[in-house]
């Protein structure tokens, strides 16, 4: 089963990933691991990543597909993978598309887990951390016994700037614009399920299986 998991950040993508890994036995490859590896093995691809890297630049789709080839061709993806931040881009799907294509495999499903927009403000603005000890809380979902105080060691809980309304928005507009052209590649190819995030983590994976089951 081969599968691009596309979602908003607090989407719930990741916890998402870990279930259908479980479940599926199909390993769960998020960009940044997959370049790590490469790096981390020193492949020819993995060296050039770093060269872009180390300068801070943007890794160019040539090397980056090459990764992902690389990565898609390891035993453990023989039963299939789910790749979760690539593609990011119309581009990169079409890359991925005639690389498949090669290997005689196909995508199966993209799934989007989808949150509303407001929602997501709700979920990324509410977290909290501890600036003493590191701890994580979420004033409705996860609130501390005392509002604004740390439960471990009665700091006083701060929000990071990257938690902050304005932050937030812009940062899920980006993500917006990007993944919006690529939902609908997936839409016109008839890969797309979309599932609504918008409920309890089991509910929201309950209904990932019954749409890739199906
Ligand atoms: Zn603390």
């Amino acid at each position: 089963m081969n599968l691009i998991l596309m979602g908003l950040p607090g989407a719930g993508k990741g916890t998402q990933a870990e279930k259908i890994n479980e479940q599926y036995n199909i390993p769960h490859i998020s960009t940044g691991d997959m370049f790590r590896l490469a790096i981390k093995e020193g492949t020819e691809l993995g060296k050039k990543a770093k060269a872009y890297m180390d300068q801070g630049e943007l890794v160019p789709d040539e090397v980056t597909i090459g990764i992902v080839k690389e990565r898609l061709s390891k035993d453990d993806c023989k039963d299939g993978f789910l790749l979760d931040g690539f593609p990011r881009t119309i581009a990169q799907a079409e890359a991925l598309q005639s690389l498949l294509s090669e290997m005689n495999e196909s995508i199966d499903f993209c799934l989007h887990v989808d949150v509303p927009e407001e929602k997501l403000v709700e979920r990324l603005t509410g977290r909290r951390v501890c600036p003493e000890c590191g701890a994580t809380y979420h004033v409705m979902y996860n609130p501390p016994e005392k509002d604004g105080v740390c439960d471990r060691d009665g700091s006083e809980l701060i929000q990071r700037e990257d938690d902050q309304a304005d932050t937030v928005r812009n940062r899920l507009d980006v993500n917006i614009k990007q993944t919006k052209p690529l939902l609908e590649f997936y839409q016109e190819k008839g890969y797309l399920v979309t599932v609504d995030g918008d409920q309890e983590i089991d509910q929201v994976f309950q209904d990932i299986q019954a749409k890739i089951e199906k």
